[in-house]
């Protein structure tokens, strides 16, 4: 028995770090904007659908960027969505958050030689934080995807957390 038994009369004790606290809730409400570019976004759908679903991680898609903690870029990044997606991760709020999902926002994917229309990764406008590849993507390497960002957070140090 460690020093502490029978100090406290009523209920259990939990004794953790405040940087263990907040990620452990941050990593559990893990909430995605709603938005999709192109045929990886209807796997994102399907991940967040019924057979899949992505609430038991706590996940759910909100239609606004000031209440979402992961912009997950599901799709083709053309050049001319691309400043769209910038300005919607700045109206994100810290601590955000990107994944990359599929081989067009992680590279440029099938357009990767011949799209002159397409931005050859998402990650030359705006940092990511998780790479899913695919073409598509299933929605197992998505779930897997979030995991890998969960296991991220858990780590975190808040204070030492710097501005993207
Ligand atoms: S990676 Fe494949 S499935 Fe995903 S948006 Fe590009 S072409 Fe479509």
């Amino acid at each position: 028995m460690g020093l502490l038994d029978q100090k406290f009369e009523n209920g259990n004790v939990l004794i953790t770090s405040m940087d263990g606290l907040l990620n452990w809730a941050r990593l559990s409400s893990i909430w995605g904007m709603q938005f999709g570019l192109a045929c990886c976004a209807i796997e994102m759908m399907a991940t967040g659908a019924s057979h899949y679903d992505l609430d038991r991680f706590g996940t759910f898609f909100r239609g606004t960027p000031r209440q979402s903690d992961v912009m997950i870029v599901a799709g083709t990044v053309t050049l001319k969505m691309a400043s769209r997606i910038k300005t919607l991760y700045d109206q994100m709020s810290e601590p955000r958050y990107v994944i990359s999902m599929g081989s067009c926002s992680n590279c440029g994917g099938p357009y990767w030689e011949h799209g002159y229309h397409v931005l050859k990764g998402v990650d030359r406008i705006i940092p990511v934080d998780v790479y899913v590849p695919g073409c598509p993507p299933r929605p197992e390497a998505l779930m897997e995807g979030l995991l890998k960002l969960q296991e991220k957070i858990r780590h975190e140090s808040l204070a030492k957390k710097p501005a993207a």
